[in-house]
């Protein structure tokens, strides 16, 4: 063990979305993962923890899966990379462009590969512009998000992501994107709305908007299929057939961002065809290779894809590109990922297990005086702490109490959840290989927890 790690890390190692005032003082949380297999994770003080997050929702098929480590190593001494420029490719990356499209919903033509999440919706905004650029419609940019969907943090993603931590101190968004109201139901400001009436709110506000920006001037739309990082929140009932209703009339384009929905976490292969959405561009990763190695795409739909390769006759090649597009060995972690998908039924699992995750959830926890919401979808899960029940009246200020049930689960039940700093709740988000016995293990550390922080 090497002892002076703690060290090196206060003083060298520059941690993504941390307190980092207080990680330099040792007041946040540190842990030193070294290893993991199925659904548990280890640190290098012999914590094994039940990892009921997978990493960032982002280990579907569970840890330590061999097929996926052989693949990465068959391919890193065959061929490390080579680009994708000027009609390059691998075996691997073909293969898999392939293999997402066979999988894909209707309509979708290419894949575009990048590397994480938030370089895939950078791409989308891009093709987006250069699309109606193609088109003649230079004023018809603008790109709209809801407050509370999560597409990234880089300057035009962070802009889309609807969080304000992502745009305060950091001059964002950029005045091209604006945000619509979040499809939250629990959070309706008149709740005399059944969830029909509340979708049709939404999309009248979305109609308002565009309204107001003038149509003309508004290019695409962007959702998560169910909300993620904002609050682990499925649609109300309506939602997507009605916004997409508002979208056609207006010629405005659709992006499902499916990082997360994307390669079964609903119990179906992508979000879009879960709750009918039919999208001009789809946003993955996570799912794409499990996490197992770096490796996002943009799928591109038939529309938007006749248009960009005639605009190429004119224009010359797309200037755009990175140098690791289709990175062999990205694109070998994919493959072998989604082959154990296949080969495992490791969706329709997340699918049986998910619900029963779900009902286990509402069972032991949706009477207690303090949970004002249990709400969730596939492998999905969320609970949400109110300080009155009968009033939905949140405690101020927010995120404190689902940050303490957290630790307590940790401490505890040694299972991990995800306390999401907006609001006072837990997540969810197992790997997909999870078993009723280890669902009934994060249900009861719930529990446990919640009655041990709130009685
Ligand atoms: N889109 C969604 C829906 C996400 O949940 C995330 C990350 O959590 C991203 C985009 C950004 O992905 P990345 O962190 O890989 O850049």
């Amino acid at each position: 063990k090497n002892d002076q790690l703690d060290q090196w890390d206060r003083e060298n190692f520059f941690h993504p979305s941390t307190h980092l005032a207080q990680f330099a003082r040792g007041e946040a949380p540190n842990r030193i993962v070294s290893k993991a297999d199925g659904v548990f994770i280890e640190d290098r003080d012999g914590n094994r923890l039940l990892d009921g997050f997978a990493g960032l929702y982002c280990v579907n098929v569970g840890y330590g899966r061999q097929e996926i480590a052989e693949a990465i190593a068959e391919q890193a001494r065959e061929l490390a990379y080579y680009h994708a420029y000027v009609g390059h490719g691998t075996e691997a990356s073909i293969t898999l462009s392939k293999m997402i499209l066979d999988r894909a919903p209707k309509g979708m033509s290419k894949v575009y590969f990048g590397l994480g999440g938030s370089d895939a919706n950078e791409t989308n905004v891009k093709l987006i512009w250069y699309y109606n650029n193609i088109l003649g419609r230079p004023e018809k940019k603008k790109i709209i998000s809801r407050w509370r969907g999560y597409h990234g943090s880089g300057l035009v993603t962070g802009s889309l992501t609807g969080l304000e931590l992502f745009h305060k101190k950091f001059d964002l968004p950029i005045a091209q994107v604006k945000h619509t109201i979040a499809p939250d139901y629990f959070r309706r400001e008149d709740r005399s709305m059944s969830e029909d009436d509340f979708s049709t709110h939404c999309a009248n506000e979305l109609e308002a908007l565009i309204q107001r920006e003038g149509p003309d001037t508004i290019a695409a739309f962007i959702g998560e299929p169910m909300l993620g990082t904002g609050g682990i929140v499925p649609p109300p009932a309506g939602y997507w057939e009605k916004i997409q209703a508002v979208l056609q009339r207006h010629d405005i384009l659709l992006v499902a961002d499916e990082v997360v929905t994307g390669f079964g976490r609903l119990g179906t292969m992508f979000g879009s065809d879960h709750y009918g959405i039919k999208p001009d561009l789809i946003t993955i990763a996570k799912g794409l290779t499990s996490a197992y190695a770096p490796l996002s795409g943009s799928i591109v739909g038939e529309k938007m894809w006749k248009v960009l390769e005639q605009g190429t006759d004119e224009n010359g090649p797309i200037g755009h590109g990175w140098t690791y597009s289709a990175h062999p060995i990205g694109a070998a972690a994919g493959v072998a990922n989604l082959k154990l998908l296949d080969d495992l039924n490791l969706v329709q699992n997340a699918g049986e297990v998910g619900s029963y995750l779900n009902d286990k959830m509402r069972d032991a926890l949706a009477d207690h005086p303090h949970v004002g919401d249990v709400r969730g979808e596939g492998m999905w899960c969320a609970v949400e702490f109110v300080e009155d029940k009968a009033n939905r009246k949140f405690y101020a200020p927010y995120g404190k109490v689902g940050a303490q049930v957290a630790a307590a689960m940790l401490a505890q039940g040694k299972v991990i959840a995800r306390s999401m700093p907006q609001a006072d709740m837990l997540g969810f988000a197992p790997p997909f290989c999870l078993t009723k016995a280890e669902a009934d293990t994060i249900v009861d550390a719930t529990r446990r927890a919640v009655t041990s922080v709130l009685g």
